[in-house]
């Protein structure tokens, strides 16, 4: 099939308008996506229509929501080769995910000197509840440093995992610098001292196919809003054997099989880790989002990407003042300008109607590491992004610096 891009992109409303007086050139992908039409017409679809909670089926509004929001549940589960639709909790994003593992098991199977190891790169979700964790329970937070070129130093993450490693929290795609780390090889590795695995996935679901099945991971966590869904809903897959064990982190109604004034039994998971009404327009949406990825050849998407990244790669590359940051392989690309703030260079971008994202990108500890203090300039594709978005940005840089 050949995919023609400028065709899928007038399924995204937000990306044909003038910002700055020029035509939006979107390059901000990895701090969140743009919504195809099929995605905004659920939303409406469920607020206009349907507009009923779920799991309280006496009436026909409240099967229809209900049913809705389940085949949600089916689709993200066969999106990510779940063996079961009851291994995909409903989050606000990738966030509280990660945080829900560190209540869940974090603070209630982790003891002193146990070890938790995390990577230099990963997002700050990635890290803070960790250390939370370390705080609560005595148990130790390791880091896996980076190699020469920003990767991830694999020899040090080996001699890092220990008997002593309980868990492996570790991010599919880095956010900062667009680079795709050997999770399957670290997962492996780490199943062989019997430690559970994490995947921090945010940057990941919305750029090639995951099969949690195959990395063999215990958590995957991800959000909607960087895979083309709203805001405010996101997933965990956790394995049933540690979503039977864990105790649910919030408590209320929904949660629950009975309550007495004495004693609470709780639900089933997914539902133990489901307390109060959930983002019911938000899960439905991310299910129409699943069904529009699904409906387009995702291997011509990435092939497409890929070309554009190369493009932008060659672009930056060739430019004698600009330093990319690491080895992208997938979404963000990270550079630097010679003399040149970050903000400063994006603010001249904007101007031009080019939005791309500055900072330490929520990776602080990465940015230290690599001694870059006012962090850097992202641009972050999707598949939405053409040729002429790439060209107007490499154009928009020349500009900025006839500008300074
Ligand atoms: N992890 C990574 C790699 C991310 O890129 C992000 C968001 O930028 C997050 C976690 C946090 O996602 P959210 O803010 O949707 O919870």
């Amino acid at each position: 099939m050949i995919v023609d891009i400028r065709v899928l992109r007038r399924d995204f409303p937000t990306l044909a308008q003038i910002v700055n007086g020029h035509p939006l050139v979107y390059l901000d992908n990895a701090a969140t996506t743009q919504k195809p039409q099929p995605v905004l017409d659920a939303l409406n679809h469920y607020y206009r229509d349907t507009n009923a909670n779920v799991h309280r089926a006496s009436h026909a509004l409240s099967g229809q929501a209900t049913r809705a929001f389940e085949q949600a549940r089916e689709k993200v589960a066969r999106f990510i080769h779940a063996p079961s639709p009851s291994e995909i909790i409903w989050t606000r994003g990738t966030t509280e995910a990660i945080n829900l593992v560190a209540f869940g098991f974090g603070r209630h199977f982790l003891q002193q000197d146990d070890e938790i190891l995390v990577s230099t790169s990963e997002h700050h979700a990635n890290i803070v509840p960790w250390q939370q964790v370390a705080a609560a329970t005595g148990a130790v937070l390791k880091i896996i440093p980076l190699s020469g070129s920003a990767e991830l130093d694999l020899a040090a993450a080996e001699r890092l995992i220990t008997p002593r490693t309980r868990l492996l929290a570790i991010g599919h795609v880095s956010n900062a610098l667009g680079q795709v780390n050997p999770v399957a090889e670290l997962i492996a590795m780490a199943k062989a001292v019997g430690a559970v695995t994490l995947v921090d996935g945010a940057q990941a679901v919305g750029h090639f196919p995951v099969d949690v099945q195959a990395l063999g991971c215990d958590f995957y966590a991800f959000s909607g809003h960087k895979m083309f869904a709203p805001t405010g809903i996101g997933v965990l897959y956790g394995k049933t054997e540690w979503l039977e064990k864990m105790p649910p982190w919030q408590t209320g109604g929904e949660m629950i099989k009975t309550v007495s004034l004495e004693h609470t039994t709780f639900a089933e998971p997914p539902f133990k880790f489901e307390a109060g009404t959930p983002n019911i327009a938000g899960a439905i949406a991310l299910g129409a989002a699943v069904d529009y990825l699904q409906g387009l050849d995702r291997a011509a998407l990435q092939r497409h990407e890929h070309g554009l990244l190369t493009q932008l790669l060659n672009g930056l590359t060739a430019m004698d003042d600009i330093r990319v940051i690491g080895r992208p392989q997938a979404g963000s690309v990270s550079f630097v300008m010679d003399e040149v703030h970050p903000q400063d260079l994006a603010t001249l971008l904007d101007m031009q109607g080019i939005a791309v994202r500055t900072g330490h990108h929520c990776a602080m500890p990465l940015m230290q590491a690599l001694g870059l203090k006012n962090g850097t300039v992202r641009a972050s594709l999707a598949f939405y992004n053409t040729e002429d978005d790439v060209a107007a940005l490499l154009a928009g840089i020349d500009k900025a610096r006839e500008l300074l």
